[in-house]
Parts: structure tokens; sequence; C-alpha cells
């Protein structure tokens, strides 16, 4: 049986691996945490990627954990819409809403079923050989081993050392000028799902399911910047935003508040893969999260390698041709993803009071068209495949 080594179980890999084993390929996937308990922080995943967990038998179980992205849209700091959608309206144009959850609901799904023993706990993928698929890791008792790989999967996330090493002169990603903050909130309110726009600083609402409420917010700052108490910096900038945010950043443990300032490629890689091995998720296109899409991306990535490197259901005789299709139709399909995500990103942090003003004035505008409208504006990225 052909063996797939694939580097890091975030979304992306266990997606992989999951999409790997499912058409005849034995899997190794090495993490180099000692645990793959993500971030305490929720998830958007979009009809896109619903689909794409649908072809290898998972959309329902992740529908099931999740709460459906109602009615939704973008609102000033008043709480004043600009722009609304329904979950009727996506439904009716996508065949499913957006629907979010926890990322530990998530990745729990996806690491329930990998074959068993496939993963390796705080084992860190160090070199892979393109040409030999001779992949060299650090186990976790501090020892060096080789696995021989007929394919590997670099899914090492946006700092990946793989990239590096196959494309060393490539620009690193860059910062996009924000911070982020995120927090899961025990909250027993009814709460609707919203993003509030305001001059540079953005904050986001997501009820999930079992009384937990996700919120995340960006702001232009200078990269590396810490605050003492990140709760306390939040109630700072958003305490007088509308509600439900001043109760929603009262009711967070300050403790479970995390930041990580934003990076993104803007330069594409010339190729998602090199020899044996394929660059997937972050590790391939690390994008800002302003059209959640990130992780949705590495899951259509996961799925769509299989079906390159399995024709027939099974390891592909030609891997290099393989390959080199995935390569293509993953770099057309996100590229334009990547680029449209930092745009918003870039409008969403517009801080100039006319430059904020015109921005709403025009959102406001295209909101009036109706929800209809609104929701046709993610046509490119959540019809899918085309
Ligand atoms: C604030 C914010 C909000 C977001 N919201 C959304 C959203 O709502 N929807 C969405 O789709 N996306 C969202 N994203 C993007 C999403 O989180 C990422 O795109 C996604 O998690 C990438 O998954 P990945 O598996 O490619 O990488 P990662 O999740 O980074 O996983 C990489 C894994 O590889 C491991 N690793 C690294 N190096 C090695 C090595 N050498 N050997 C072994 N293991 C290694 C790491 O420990 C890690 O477990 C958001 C991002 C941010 C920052």
């Amino acid at each position: 049986m052909a063996h797939a080594v694939v580097a890091g179980a975030g979304i992306g890999g266990l997606t992989a691996a999951l999409a790997l084993a499912r058409n005849g390929w034995q899997v190794t996937v090495l993490e180099q945490a000692a645990s793959i308990e993500p971030v305490g922080a929720g998830l958007a995943v979009a009809p896109n990627a619903l689909r794409a967990l649908d072809m290898i038998g998972l959309g329902d179980e992740v529908r099931k954990l999740s709460a459906i992205q109602g009615e939704a849209g973008l609102r000033r700091p008043s709480g004043r819409w600009l722009s609304r959608t329904t979950a009727e309206d996506a439904a009716a144009r996508y065949g499913d809403s957006i629907v979010l959850l926890t990322r530990s609901a998530l990745v729990g799904i996806l690491a329930a079923r990998l074959p068993r023993g496939a993963l390796r706990l705080g084992t860190r993928a160090e070199s892979a050989d393109p040409r030999t698929g001779l992949v060299t890791l650090a186990t976790p008792a501090g020892g060096t081993e080789t696995i021989q790989a007929d394919l590997v999967v670099a899914a090492d996330g946006i700092r990946s050392r793989t990239r590096a090493a196959l494309f060393p002169g490539h620009p690193e990603p860059g910062y996009a000028g924000v911070t982020s903050w995120r927090a899961l909130v025990p909250f027993p309110g009814p709460v609707g799902a919203s993003e509030t726009w305001g001059a540079g600083l953005v904050f986001g609402v997501m009820p999930l399911a079992g009384g937990q409420v996700y919120c995340y917010a960006t702001a232009p700052v200078p990269a590396g910047l810490r605050a003492e108490s990140e709760k306390d910096e939040l109630i700072r900038l958003f305490g007088r935003w509308h509600d439900p945010i001043p109760a929603l950043l009262a009711a967070a443990e300050p403790g479970a508040v995390l930041r990580h300032d934003i990076y993104s490629l803007d330069t594409p890689l010339p190729a998602l893969h090199s020899g044996r091995i394929a660059l997937l998720g972050d590790a391939a296109h690390p994008m800002t999260p302003n059209l959640g899409q990130g992780a949705c991306q590495a899951i259509e990535d996961a799925v769509v390698l299989a079906r390159h490197v399995s024709p027939g259901g099974g390891p592909a005789p030609d891997l290099t041709a393989g390959l080199a299709a995935y390569s293509r139709e993953r770099l057309a399909r996100t590229t334009p993803i990547v680029r449209r995500s930092r745009l918003v990103g870039r409008v969403s942090g517009w801080r100039a009071p006319l430059a904020v003003a015109l921005r709403d004035g025009a959102l406001r505008a295209a909101g009036m068209l109706g929800p209809a409208v609104a929701v046709r504006q993610f046509d490119d990225v959540f019809r899918w495949p085309a």
C-alpha cells in the first residue's frame, strides 16, 4: 500500500489524512505538539467547505454539531445595520448556510476518524526530500528517525518549514497590519451573528451551539504589541459599541482571550508542490481571516489532493501528473481568495472619517438591495466546485 506522510495535524492535515486513507493510502500524521486540542476559538465553515466535507462523508456530522448562522450582517458601532443576509437566502443559493462550531469540535470529528495508530504526537517533521520522499523526524524521546513516503503532505501551517525549504527565495507571509483577538464566551441570552466595522476596528459575534458565543475582533496596531490584560484592551476598544458586545466582553474569562497578529502571503507560490511533496492549507496560501476561508480552503485542498493522487480510488500510478494537476487547480482557486480576503481586511481597516463614511454609505446602499443580493457577493467563494 502506498504511504502518505502528513506533516501537521491541523484542520488541513487531518482532512488530508482522512481523504487519502479513504482512497486507499496508508497514512502517518506527524504533529509536533503533544496534543491536537486546538486554541479555544470558533470557526465559520462555509457552504464550499461543507460540500468538500460531504465528499469524504463528514458533512452531516459537522452540520449536526454546528449552529446555523441565521440572520447575519454588517453593522456600525452604533448598531445600525449596513447589510443583512439570512440563512434561507444562503441555503437557497448555495445549498447550505454558513455553520458555526468550535475548532475543537471540528478537530474532534476529524481526529476520531483517523486510522488507528496513524497519528504520532510530539513528533516534528524536520525535513522531507522532494525527490525520494524520505522524511526525517524528531521523536518525542529526542531522537531522530526517517520514514520512506510515496507522498508527503506539508500541512505545517503558516510558518511552514517545508515551504521555506522548497521555495527558499520566496517572500515569507507579511504582517497584514492588524492584530486579532478571539474568545469563546459562555452566554445564555439569544444572540444574532454580526460583524461590526468601526474606524479601523472590527468586532464579530457568532452564536455557537450549547450556550456559547464566539467573539473575534481586529485592530490596526504594530505587530508584536501585547496588553497586560487582553480582555481589558478589548473593553477599552469596544466596550461602548452596540449590544450585546459590552455584555459579551464582560462575560469573557480574562484567560480565554487569545491574541494573534495576522499574516498573509501576498505573493502566491509558483506551485503548491515539488517532487513528491504537496503543500496544503496555511502552509500553501496563508490568508487574512476576513473571508473566513483559511480552514475552508485547507479542507478543499485536502479533498482535491486526494482526488488527484488517487485516480480510480487507489494510489496514483502517476503521482507527478497528479500533483501538478493539484497545484494548478488549487493555485487558481486560492490565489483570488487570498487577494480578496486581504482587500476586505484593508477596507475594514480604514480609519480616516471620510473614507469610513464613504465606505459605510456604499455598503448601506448595497445592503438596501436586500439580503439575496448581499449573499450573491460570495458566489465566487461559496459556489464550489464550480
Ligand atoms: C482570527 C482568525 C480567525 C479565523 N477564522 C476562520 C474561520 O472562521 N473560518 C475559516 O475557514 N478559517 C478561519 N481562520 C483561518 C484558519 O484558522 C486557518 O486557515 C486554518 O486553521 C489553517 O489550518 P492548517 O491545518 O493549514 O494549519 P494549522 O492549523 O496552523 O496547523 C498546522 C499544524 O502543523 C503543526 N506543525 C507545524 N510544523 C510542524 C512540523 N515541522 N512537524 C509536525 N507538525 C508541525 C502545528 O503544530 C499545527 O498543529 C481564522 C484565522 C484567524 C487567525
